[in-house]
């Protein structure tokens, strides 16, 4: 019999599937589909090999690479194209994101690139209000309404909306403070104002990019974390949906959304990838790429020009252009809304569209407290580094029990 069974094989259950049977436990995993990863896939179009979900993962802690060392990938690892995302205002032209912000909330409001976005006003009443006391901070406290009474309507609506947007897949005023950023809670108690939090979370970072990626793409951790944890003795039962987790033998761990009971509803995502060619697309001209505020002219909430984010594809893309733009609804014409937005957003006609493909996702809320063991995003959060480190501490306190 088994001593652990675990329930999901996206990176969350592979990575404690790994774990304990590392340790020389008995693990079978059971996952509904017929592939594992979740949204770290790979897809192809104009026959260049791309993630179809995560591309990136967050450096903080060391956590991703040191498991990306374990699997042989670390030569792999790769750092974007330096320099800003880019913000397309409601109106106007798009603009860098403020240098030196955390989620968009800037740790200087009064600094130029800020009171370009926000204007003057804003950002002179944004220091006002953030020099008032803190108030108490919660589990149930929001992202949104505490930016607002920290910072005004004005650095929350058209600075941390769009950023948040951009990483959660949802609105400030949806998510928990405690989840948008793991040390956020601490550096505020620390600082006293969430300026003052955001100056230390930046000076506490890594120099360099708080993103990497893997040459060839996210995938591969996927295939790797796979491979090597069937070569530990871990039994993969593919196409197999748990529907009674109380029936599986050993310890169970959930690592399937749906499962342990959520808070709230899922929420869709959609994604459309377009393979162009324009040479002024060298240049890169909004950099990596831009997140939209609400209101401006066209329904993507984000573009990533993954060729120029990404060196090792644009080798891989041949002089060709791939860029990236996700929905919140869908729109009734994917591909020739995507292309539209692309040269709004991109200031770029794109006459040539090689190839496209579209992309449906759902990101799941978080769970409600439960008594099961419960590893991936519904628990430790939206992100690779925060599910894999909550992954690896959750088996190590079941090895340890
Ligand atoms: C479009 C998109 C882009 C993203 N980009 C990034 C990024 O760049 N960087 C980053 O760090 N994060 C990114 N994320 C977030 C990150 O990919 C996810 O948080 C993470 O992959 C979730 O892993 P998980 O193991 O918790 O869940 P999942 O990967 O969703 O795995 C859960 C698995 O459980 C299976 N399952 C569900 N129910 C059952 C059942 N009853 N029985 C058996 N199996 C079941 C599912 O089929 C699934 O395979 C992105 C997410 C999306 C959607």
């Amino acid at each position: 019999m088994a001593d652990f069974a675990v329930v999901g094989g996206g990176v969350a259950g592979l990575v404690v599937a790994r774990r304990l049977a590392a340790a020389g436990a008995e693990v079978v995993l059971f996952e509904q589909t017929q592939r594992l990863g979740g949204p770290v896939a790979r897809h192809d179009v104009a026959g260049i090999a791309l993630d179809a979900g995560a591309e990136s993962f967050a450096v903080r802690g060391g956590t991703v690479a040191v498991l990306l060392g374990e699997l042989g990938l670390s030569g792999d690892i790769v750092a974007p194209r330096p320099g800003p995302a880019w913000l397309q205002p409601a109106s106007g032209d798009a603009v860098p994101l403020p240098a030196t912000a955390l989620l968009g909330i800037p740790a200087d409001p009064l600094a130029p690139d800020v009171v370009r976005v926000v204007g003057i006003a804003a950002a002179e009443r944004a220091v006002e209000l953030d020099a008032l006391p803190l108030p108490e901070i919660s589990a149930d406290t929001r992202l949104g309404p505490f930016v607002r009474e920290r910072l005004g309507d004005d650095v929350l609506d058209r600075l941390v909306a769009p950023v948040v947007h951009g990483v959660h897949s949802q609105h400030p005023d949806d998510l928990a403070l405690t989840r948008a950023h793991p040390g956020l809670p601490d550096a505020l108690a620390a600082a006293g104002s969430i300026t003052g939090a955001v100056s230390r979370l930046r000076a506490a970072a890594p120099p360099g990019s708080a993103v990497a990626g893997i040459r060839g793409g996210m995938h591969r951790l996927v295939s790797s974390l796979a491979d090597d944890a069937r070569s530990r003795g871990v039994d993969v039962r593919l196409g197999v949906r748990v529907d009674d987790a109380g029936a599986l033998p050993g310890t169970v761990v959930i690592a399937a959304p749906g499962i342990a009971a959520p808070a709230g509803p899922s929420r869709r995502i959609d994604l459309v990838t377009l393979v162009v060619e324009q040479g002024e697309l060298d240049a890169a001209p909004r950099g990596s790429g831009l997140l939209v505020a609400h209101g401006a002219p066209v329904a993507a909430r984000a573009l990533t020009h993954a060729t120029a984010k990404w060196e090792w594809l644009r080798d891989a893309a041949e002089g060709r252009h791939v860029v990236r733009l996700s929905y919140d609804t869908v729109p009734t014409d994917p591909v020739a809304t995507a292309r539209t937005d692309a040269e709004t957003l991109l200031g770029v006609r794109l006459p040539v569209v090689v190839d496209a493909a579209h992309v449906t996702w759902h990101r799941p809320a978080a769970a409600a407290a439960s008594d099961l063991v419960v590893v991936g995003e519904t628990v430790a959060g939206s992100g690779l580094a925060g599910i894999i480190g909550h992954a690896e501490r959750t088996a190590a306190a079941l090895l340890a029990r």
